[in-house]
């Protein structure tokens, strides 16, 4: 196979990226945006030994499992969904599938025992319009217009779109009333290469149970001007609460700055994850999918079986949205995390729910645990630090291998580990079941449809307690 073939294959396979897989005479294709199901034509892009990455020219017979039509126009040249093509519940088998495949090709768990243990996946009644933020960069077009959309994938350049779907619908409303703003008064848009230019990104934020709204621009300067004319104009959008500046002049990938500056209103907004409220600021990390978060700790809550009378760690706490959630049936919570304001985040939210049985520390979690176990021991003669349950829920490079044996150490009766990354996470858990503990429970639940992204919570157990 060489560059410029062209193909007609059938898709067999999905990538992990949602790539569709096709093979011929042993040799496989992986080509974007072609649904498992489709016969395809494509063209060879890219030939390997072994493999090839090829482009999809034509749909000559479509999946069952591709829709009609996809809910956003822009869904193949948008790098934020990547199966929208393909219909929901396919999506939810291939994510259940992702975390099964792994459990067993890494975490060396026998097939049976991980169909007997694997519940079904948690998906979403209504996929879409779920995320609760959203970060539009701002540039300009050839002609000159100010445009609000999205990078096309792997590259910088904003593909205009102010109405994605997997947002809320006052998301387009905002926009326009900022780019209006930005023409009217001719304030210009960040441009990447050139690093010259005022606006760079607009953070939208909602408050699915309060209805508050958060609007933030990143700036390119110190300040914009007429920021007074954009911010009454703003306000005047139902649910508005916040509208801030965050100066960023780096040239960078990073989106947002270091500060907040306020322009209107308040600096944060407020909502709801079950009966816990969280203040969530421009800077603060806050899951973006409020429906499946609330059910995802709920399945934290059950897997953790507090009676009240446990003391429970939640390592890689965030702005403490699980410790909290957990504080209210355990003995005591400690929480861990690495960045110093989600900690303060955490303490602040502690207090506004009136929870006095959390602690949170600041660092890393495979040095944070280890001290405060010598120092427990040292305080008491000895005798070693004993925790009943820990939560986990680290970033897709998974737990650091130390930080499980020292869980271990500390005799946990259970380990509650929620994951972004399944390939991680069996590594982890194979770790785990080394050090004789059992895992019996894992499910997948769905927090980006549309996205190939999966989270997973897993519910292990040390045997014989
Ligand atoms: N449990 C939280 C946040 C999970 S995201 C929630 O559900 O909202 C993972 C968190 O781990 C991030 O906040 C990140 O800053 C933190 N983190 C990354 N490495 C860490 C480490 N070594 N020790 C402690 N926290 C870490």
């Amino acid at each position: 196979m060489r560059k410029n073939d062209m193909v007609t294959v059938m898709i067999e396979d999905m990538g992990s990226n949602g790539e569709g897989i096709g093979k011929i005479d042993g040799y496989a294709l992986f080509i974007k945006d072609a649904v498992i199901g489709d016969v395809v034509e494509a063209k060879i892009m890219k030939a390997k030994k072994n493999y090839a990455y090829a482009k999809l020219v034509k749909i000559v017979t479509p999946s069952a499992y591709r829709v009609d039509k996809p809910a956003c126009p822009m869904a193949r040249s948008c790098g934020g969904c990547q199966i929208q093509e393909m219909e929901y519940g396919r999506q939810l088998k291939f994510k259940e599938d992702k975390v099964r495949e792994n459990l067993i090709r890494i975490g060396g768990m026998p097939k049976e025992t991980v169909s007997e243990i694997m519940e079904p996946i948690v998906g979403m009644e209504e996929p879409f319009a779920y995320r609760n933020k959203a970060q539009f960069p701002i540039g300009t077009d050839k002609d000159g217009k100010i445009v609000a959309g999205f990078y096309a994938g792997r590259t910088h350049s904003i593909i205009p779109n102010t109405r994605c779907v997997l947002g809320v619908d006052v998301n387009e409303r905002i926009l326009r009333c900022v780019i209006d703003f930005m023409e009217e008064y001719g304030i210009s848009a960040y441009c990447e290469e050139e690093h010259c230019g005022l606006v760079r990104h607009v953070l939208i934020r909602y408050g699915f149970r309060t209805k508050e709204i958060m609007v933030c621009l990143v700036i390119n300067g110190a300040e914009i001007s007429h920021g007074d004319v954009l911010a009454k104009r703003l306000a005047g959008i139902e649910g508005m609460t916040s509208v801030t500046l965050s100066v960023n002049r780096e040239r960078t990938n990073v989106i947002m700055g270091k500060e907040i500056s306020l322009l209107w209103g308040q600096t944060y907004i407020t909502d709801w994850i079950g009966d816990v409220k969280y203040q969530i600021s421009p800077l603060s990390f806050f899951q973006v999918n409020p429906v499946q978060t609330e059910k995802l700790y709920g399945l934290a809550l059950e897997y953790a079986q507090l009676t009240g009378e446990e003391t429970v760690w939640d390592l890689y706490c965030g702005i403490g949205t699980i410790s909290l959630f957990l504080a209210r049936r355990a003995k005591q919570v400690y929480g861990v995390e690495i960045v110093p304001e989600a900690v303060v985040d955490a303490r602040v939210n502690a207090k506004v729910n009136g929870i006095g049985n959390v602690e949170f520390f600041e660092g890393k979690a495979e040095e944070v645990l280890p001290e405060f176990g010598r120092r427990f021991e040292e305080e008491h003669g000895g005798r070693k630090c004993h925790a009943d349950v820990v939560v986990v829920d680290p970033p897709r490079k998974g737990c650091d291998e130390g930080l499980l044996r020292t869980i271990v150490e500390m005799g946990a009766k259970r380990v509650v580990y929620v994951s972004c990354d399944p390939a991680t996470l069996a590594r982890d858990l194979k770790v785990l079941r080394g050090e004789g503990y059992e895992v019996e429970r894992v499910r997948a639940v769905d927090q980006f449809p549309h996205t190939v992204h999966v989270e997973t919570i897993v519910l292990i157990q040390k045997k014989n307690s």
